[in-house]
């Protein structure tokens, strides 16, 4: 208990610090990411310098990702328990289609099939629509970043009692179970350019709208993340 306590205040201090550089990021990357829009409109497709525009842009979402993960890391930090802040209407299946057409902008996808498996009569929950989309583009990031953007993405969700399922297979290869059981520590990675906040931040946010995430993987068996989330059914 006192080395948890110890493991506890390091933590708050790494990222109250971690947030404060974030914070400080945050405002000339969206000046960079501004100005490369602007540039892009003036560069027609084909044009010399149009592919090292988009890379600018593309690096700088990057960026956003990674400050924007810190930055609710250590939100989450300070909120403890309670219900999220901002209570939206969120259609599950229609967010996960909303993040694949984006997914590409940030990640190269062009050797990755995707496969959907929706159930169409999931309700709407409610929830914070910003923070459960977060969940869903880490997740789908890693995925893909897993299988070195080549391979097969597998989509579901199923609706049973009062709950909404999410899975999302991957065919990569899969992860040892040391590693398994770190996953969702903050910090943790095996990335080299990795933060190993997607998932504390991801099983945070999770657990805020009062559903769990599990993860079901073995070495080159793949990895399949599963989010569950309630929904009221008395309001459908
Ligand atoms: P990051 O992506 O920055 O490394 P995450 O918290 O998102 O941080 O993930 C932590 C670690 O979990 C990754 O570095 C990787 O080792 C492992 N991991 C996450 N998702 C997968 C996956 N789909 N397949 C294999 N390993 C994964
Ligand atoms: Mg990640």
């Amino acid at each position: 208990a006192q080395q948890e306590l110890a493991r506890n205040e390091k933590l708050a201090a790494i990222g109250a610090l971690a947030a404060g550089v974030a914070h400080e990021i945050n405002n000339p990357t969206a000046i960079i990411r501004g100005n490369t829009e602007l540039l892009l409109m003036e560069l027609s497709e084909g044009a010399a310098g149009r592919e090292e525009a988009e890379e600018v842009k593309k690096q700088t979402d990057r960026i956003s990702r990674i400050t924007g993960n810190l930055l609710t890391y250590a939100r989450r930090r300070n909120v403890k328990d309670g219900p999220p802040h901002t209570l939206d209407p969120v259609d599950i299946n229609h967010l996960l289609d909303d993040i694949l057409v984006q997914l590409p902008h940030q990640v190269d996808m062009t050797d990755v099939t995707i496969e959907r498996d929706y159930d169409m009569q999931a309700p709407q929950l409610s929830g914070d629509a910003g923070q459960l989309r977060q969940v869903f583009v880490n997740l789908l990031l890693n995925a893909v970043e897993a299988m070195s953007g080549k391979g097969v993405l597998h989509l579901s969700t199923t609706v049973r009692g009062d709950t909404i399922s999410v899975a999302i297979a991957d065919d990569g290869p899969g992860m040892k179970p040391e590693h398994a059981d770190r996953i969702f520590d903050p910090f943790f990675t095996t990335k080299k350019q990795g933060t190993g906040l997607g998932l504390s931040v991801s099983y945070g946010i999770v657990q805020h709208h009062g559903g769990t995430i599990t993860v079901s993987t073995a070495p080159e068996q793949g990895t399949t993340f599963t989010v569950s989330l309630p929904f009221d059914r008395r309001q459908h």
